[in-house]
């Protein structure tokens, strides 16, 4: 069972929202579990990921 309003990355509420450079986070998901202070930190990962798979054979 999900929790909701609860950011499931770093646990932020609607009490305690946690605050960015560009003030308080919001909720990018109809659940209210996932915040857009984190969804940026899964973001980067998701395109370290295709980085990874981007990446080209080396010739040697
Ligand atoms: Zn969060
Ligand atoms: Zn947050």
């Amino acid at each position: 069972m999900m929790a909701y309003g609860i950011c499931k990355i770093c646990g932020c509420t609607d009490d305690h929202a946690c605050i960015k450079e560009h003030g308080p986070c919001w909720w990018v998901d109809e659940d209210h579990t996932l915040c857009s202070g984190c969804v940026a930190a899964l973001e980067e990962k998701e395109s370290l990921g295709l980085s990874e798979r981007d990446c080209e054979t080396y010739e040697y």
